[in-house]
């Protein structure tokens, strides 16, 4: 089969690091992902099952991994070689457990179930997927999502392998556009939740890519009644952020004065070190470089908190502020089990698919290309935001050899 594979290759991550940081994208030339013809991969055990990718986006993640920005952090979590793509409507051809054939989204965690580990570890029994303990153990090779485990595949190819409780059914009136938001939204669903937003905060958004636009959707769906300030750079960006609920949408230049207005607070210092003296209740940070993390400290009001959903690596900041001021910077990953202001649990990817289909999220998938077309697919990707994108996908749909039998 075809497939975008990324591979263990020194030279080539050298390459990819010096490339990424010249022109965002510019990895996927020189780099460790190559397109290759491999044997589909076997299902690891009995509840698992073949899948064939109709569409799988290209998320931030998969970005830096291919620009060689991601941290060493990940060199236990994942497992060589590995196709990429988490986010991923495929077609299932036969029913496994509860699912019937058609079209699924895949919820790509391994976590102790599909590893096969019996008892699960205390983070899978609660529920909390993400924050699985077992991600290197078990029955398959390391990796802490499908896309970046060896055995599974990736929805960057024409076949790969699910786990029965990796599946869920995809509605029949529903787009696969549509469908392939759905992993990205239960990022944002699960960090605009974990930012514990009350009634009357306000909540500035930073970024307006995809995840920040996803989680604009989310607060206004699932968060207490609260005024959202987003921030945003390109006009695309501005009208989205508007369309999914913020109240108050500025440029980046623009967000302390923004904040200062809405809130009253108090501006001191002179120079290059005015700062607030309050501030937003809540900062959710979308882009997770060391711009917008002082961003974020700036704009936050004693005892705020600062929850990062964006994907950091390295990062340097000033963090007195933290300090003086008592902030909470807390981590937003993945998604499990979500508690509603109303006390009921839910599954993260059910509250994802309601969100989908209530802002009609569909809408957010601008183009999508044929695995032969990566290099400009990254390239798309990699300045999304400047070329009024948001988000780009993979189409297998009309790959020749997926359609053979
Ligand atoms: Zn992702
Ligand atoms: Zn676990």
């Amino acid at each position: 089969m075809k497939a975008l594979r990324f591979e263990r290759n020194v030279p080539r991550f050298a390459a990819a690091a010096v490339a990424g940081r010249l022109a965002g994208g510019a990895g996927a030339k020189v780099g460790p992902l190559r397109l290759r013809s491999v044997d589909p991969p076997e299902p690891p055990g009995s509840d698992w099952t073949e899948i064939k990718p109709r569409l799988a986006g290209i998320c931030g993640s998969d970005l830096a991994t291919i620009d060689g920005h991601s941290s060493r952090y990940f060199e236990p979590i994942v497992s060589f070689p590995f196709v990429p793509g988490h986010e991923v409507v495929a077609d299932l051809d036969e029913a496994v457990g509860e699912v019937p054939a058609g079209r699924v989204v895949v919820e790509p965690v391994l976590g102790c179930v599909t590893r096969g580990i019996d008892p699960v570890c205390d983070a899978c029994a609660r529920g909390d997927l993400g924050n699985c303990e077992r991600i290197a153990f078990g029955a398959i090779e390391p990796g802490l999502q499908t896309g970046f485990c060896c055995d599974t595949g990736g929805g960057w190819s024409t076949r790969m392998v699910a786990h029965a409780s990796q599946l869920h059914a995809v509605p029949a009136h529903w787009s696969d556009e549509a469908a392939v938001m759905v992993e990205p939204t239960a990022c944002a669903v699960h960090g605009a939740l974990a930012a514990q937003v009350r009634e009357g905060d306000l909540v500035v958004v930073l970024g307006a890519g995809a995840l920040g636009l996803l989680t604009i959707a989310a607060l206004t769906r699932f968060a207490p009644a609260c005024t959202v300030l987003a921030v945003a750079k390109h006009p695309v960006q501005r009208d989205l952020a508007a369309q999914l609920g913020a109240h108050t949408v500025v440029a980046p230049g623009e967000i302390a004065r923004a904040v200062r207005r809405a809130t009253g607070t108090m501006a001191i210092g002179d120079g290059d070190i005015v700062r607030l003296t309050g501030g937003a209740d809540v900062v959710i940070d979308c882009v997770g470089n060391d711009t917008s993390l002082a961003q974020a400290l700036a704009v936050v009001r004693p005892r705020g908190r600062i929850t990062m959903v964006g994907m950091p690596g390295h990062t340097q900041v000033d963090l007195t502020g933290l300090w003086q001021r008592e902030i909470t910077l807390a981590g937003a990953y993945a998604y499990g089990t979500e508690v509603l202001a109303d006390g009921a649990r839910h599954r993260t990817f059910d509250l994802a698919f309601d969100l989908v289909d209530a802002a009609d999220l569909g809408r957010l998938v601008s183009a999508t290309y044929p695995l032969a077309r990566f290099t400009d697919a990254i390239a798309h990707a990699a300045s999304a935001g400047p070329r009024g994108a948001v988000r780009i996908a993979f189409d297998l749909r009309n790959e020749k050899e997926r359609n053979r039998a």
